[in-house]
C-alpha cells in the first residue's frame, strides 16, 4: 500500500499542492498518494488526528491553520521555532508530530537559485510582519544581506521582529513611509494585501531599475504590488509560484529523504496559467 500525505486548509479547492506532489512522486518514483483535505474552521485538530489514525504520514498546512499546526506539533525544527508557524507536519506514530516550516528556505532558494539573485551584501525591504514574513527572516539573514528592513502597516509588529532577530544581522523596522527615499536591491511583499487586490502604502523611490520585486502571492495576472514596482521602473518582477513549488520540495525532502527537481514543475504550473 502506498504511503499517503495531504494538504489541509480552508478553503482548499484552489490548492496546487496535490498536482505538485503528484509530479514530484512521478519524477522520483515514490509510491505515495496525496490528497486535499478541507477542515472546518474549528476542526483542524480533529481532521489531523483522523488523518493520522488512517495511517497518514505527513501533511502540508495552509491558511488559516499554520499557527494551530505550530501549537499541535510535539517537536519543532529550528526554522519552525523561529517562524512560530508550521506548514509541514511529519507523523511518527500517533503521538509524535514533527512541525517544520519550509516557506523561508523556499523563498531564498527561489531568489538565489531560480532567479539568480545573490542575497549576500544586498539591501532588502521585507513587507509584512505576519507568519510568512517571520518565517523568511532567519533564512534571509543567514545569507548575510547588508540590511534587512522590515516594514509593516502596524509598525509595532515590525519592531518586535527587529528585536527578536537583530542578533543575527543588520535589521531595521518601521512603517512603509519610514523608508521613503531609500532604494532597495530586493523588495519582498510578504503581506496578504495582494489577496484583497490591495497595495500597502509604499513610498516612491524604493525601487531602482535593478531591483528585484518579489510578491509571495501568485496568480494569472500581475499583483497590485508588482504593477506598482513595474511603474516605478523595477525590471525583475517575480511572483510566489516558485516559492510554492520550492516549499513543497522541502516538505517532500523531509518526508521522503529525496529533493525533487523543481524547474520542470514550475514551468508546468506557469504554462497552465498557474
Ligand atoms: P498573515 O495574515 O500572517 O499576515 C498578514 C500581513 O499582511 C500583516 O503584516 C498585515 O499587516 C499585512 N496586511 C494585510 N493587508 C494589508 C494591507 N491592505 N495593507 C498593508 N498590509 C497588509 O499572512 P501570512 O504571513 O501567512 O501570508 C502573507 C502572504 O504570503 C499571503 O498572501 C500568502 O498567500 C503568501 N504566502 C505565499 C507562500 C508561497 O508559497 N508562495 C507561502 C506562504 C505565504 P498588519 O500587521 O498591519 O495587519
Amino acid at each position: 500500500m502506498p504511503d499517503f500525505y495531504a494538504v489541509i486548509g480552508n478553503p482548499i479547492h484552489h490548492s496546487k499542492s496535490p498536482i505538485i506532489h503528484k509530479l514530484f512522486a512521478q519524477e522520483t518514483q515514490q509510491d505515495m498518494q496525496y490528497e486535499a483535505i478541507l477542515a472546518s474552521l474549528d476542526g483542524f485538530e480533529a481532521a489531523v488526528k483522523a488523518f493520522q489514525q488512517r495511517g497518514g504520514k505527513g501533511m502540508n498546512v495552509t491558511l488559516p491553520f499554520k499557527l494551530e499546526a505550530y501549537a499541535l506539533s510535539t517537536r519543532l525544527t529550528d526554522r519552525a521555532n523561529a517562524a512560530q508557524a508550521v506548514n509541514t507536519l511529519k507523523f511518527n506514530g500517533n503521538n509524535d508530530i514533527l512541525g517544520d516550516n519550509t516557506d523561508g528556505t523556499a523563498l531564498v532558494h527561489d531568489i538565489e537559485v531560480n532567479q539568480h539573485v545573490a542575497i549576500a551584501g544586498k539591501s532588502i525591504l521585507l513587507m509584512g510582519a505576519g507568519g510568512a514574513a517571520r518565517g523568511a527572516i532567519l533564512p534571509l539573514l543567514k545569507l548575510k544581506p547588508r540590511i534587512l528592513a522590515i516594514a509593516n502597516r502596524t509598525k509595532e509588529k515590525a519592531q518586535v521582529l527587529q528585536r527578536q532577530f537583530s542578533a543575527h544581522g543588520n535589521v531595521l523596522s518601521g512603517h512603509y513611509q519610514d523608508f521613503s527615499g531609500e532604494s532597495f536591491d530586493i523588495i519582498i511583499n510578504a503581506t496578504s494585501a495582494s489577496l484583497h487586490d490591495e497595495l500597502p502604502s509604499l513610498p516612491g523611490g524604493i525601487f531602482s531599475k535593478e531591483s528585484l520585486a518579489y510578491d509571495m502571492m501568485y496568480g494569472e495576472e500581475l499583483t497590485p504590488f508588482l504593477r506598482f514596482a513595474q511603474q516605478q521602473g523595477a525590471s525583475k518582477l517575480v511572483d510566489g509560484i516558485g516559492m510554492l513549488v520550492e516549499q513543497a520540495a522541502e516538505s517532500f525532502f523531509l518526508w521522503r529523504g529525496i529533493r525533487p527537481e523543481t524547474k520542470k514543475v514550475i514551468e508546468i504550473l506557469k504554462n497552465n496559467g498557474h
